[in-house]
């Protein structure tokens, strides 16, 4: 078992395939010429087997594929198939762009929840938000999805001046469709100009929820990022991950893998540890991983506090979203 100084255990996993994207979304990747990592620094189908077999021997039940766009890598299905073979529920965040290509492989691979981005319901506005004009293929492949009977959660970033205007929209879509919406607060990462003021928190959010729906929350585990509302007559749901005002790291249960196997016991974490050079010299990865549990800080990468507000972020030391994982 994988546990932390402060008694966490850790059985979950998000292995993010590749930093490149098919979308361009502003609080995401930076502007400047980002340089996506290229294939041969990737983790490889079958590093990357071996990799996740080891957090599995080491009490790992749980693990997400992420990016950048996981679905963008050509050899995404194999990679998908590989670790269906894990004793691990298997699930996929994925911009939704591709999923139409995926959706034998993935009930193949028994995965049965998906995570899907879409900030928007306004097709201009996805475009200003994504620069890239998908919004109809995004939509289109969730209406897929849940007609195959998959889970559906839809994270929507809200970002004040920006798309909070439409909480109530995403919620109204809600009642006829079974769709899960999660409301997350905007994070500050690498290039992505992040502002304390462009926040809009759980509280406010659900102040302008009650405004139209009555929401009762739902009752989630400790593991959970999201806290869980429901309304009635609603065949979804909708949540909100209040990262920035309210964070959940007492009941943390998770650590990363860059698509560069570097693994992160936190999103916010600085340091790194270097799997992927390990596993290729023969060194014992093992090792490794129980010392980037060791030093897991108390909360929020032991780089800032839930004061948001007093954030600089200049002194914030991570990666860009993109190339962390989501
Ligand atoms: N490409 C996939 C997608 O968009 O779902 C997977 C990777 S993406 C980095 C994973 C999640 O991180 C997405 O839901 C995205 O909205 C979220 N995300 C990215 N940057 C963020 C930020 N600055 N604050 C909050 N969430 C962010
Ligand atoms: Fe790509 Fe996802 Fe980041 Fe958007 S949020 S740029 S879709 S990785």
């Amino acid at each position: 078992m994988l546990i932390d100084s402060y008694n966490r255990v850790h059985n979950y996993l998000r292995i993010s395939l590749t930093d490149n994207c098919n979308l361009r979304c502003f609080y995401c990747m930076p502007e400047e010429n980002y340089e996506f990592t290229p294939h041969s620094r990737l983790m490889q189908p079958d590093e990357i087997e071996s990799l996740a077999r080891l957090f599995v021997e080491n009490g790992v039940n749980k693990i997400r594929l992420t990016g950048g766009e996981p679905l963008v890598r050509k050899d995404a299905a194999d990679i998908i198939l590989r670790l269906a073979k894990l004793p691990v529920k298997l699930t996929l965040t994925t911009n939704a762009t591709r999923l139409h290509d995926f959706v034998d492989v993935l009930e193949q691979a028994k995965v049965k929840s998906l995570n899907i981005s879409l900030d928007t319901l306004d097709p201009g506005k996805f475009s200003i938000i994504t620069r890239r004009d998908s919004f109809q293929k995004v939509m289109d492949n969730i209406n897929l999805m849940i007609s195959r009977n998959f889970h559906v959660k839809v994270n929507v970033v809200v970002m004040k001046g920006m798309n909070d205007h439409e909480i109530n929209d995403f919620i109204a879509w809600t009642k006829d469709v079974p769709v899960h919406v999660r409301f997350i607060e905007f994070m500050p990462f690498e290039g992505n100009r992040w502002t304390s003021n462009q926040v809009f928190t759980w509280t406010e959010m659900l102040d302008e929820i009650g405004k139209q729906f009555h929401a009762i929350p739902i009752q989630g585990d400790k593991h959970d990022t999201a806290k869980k509302y429901a309304i009635e007559g609603h065949k979804g749901t909708f949540a909100i991950i209040s990262t920035m005002s309210s964070p959940f790291c007492a009941g943390c249960n998770r650590m990363r893998l860059t698509a560069d196997g570097k693994m992160k016991n936190c999103l916010f974490s600085e340091k790194e540890n270097d799997l992927l050079s390990a596993l290729r010299n023969g060194e014992d990865v093992l090792t490794l991983i129980k010392a980037s549990i060791a030093t897991k800080a108390k909360e929020l990468g032991g780089q800032f506090s839930k004061d948001f507000e007093k954030i600089h972020t200049e002194d914030l030391h991570n990666r860009s979203m993109i190339s962390i994982g989501g």
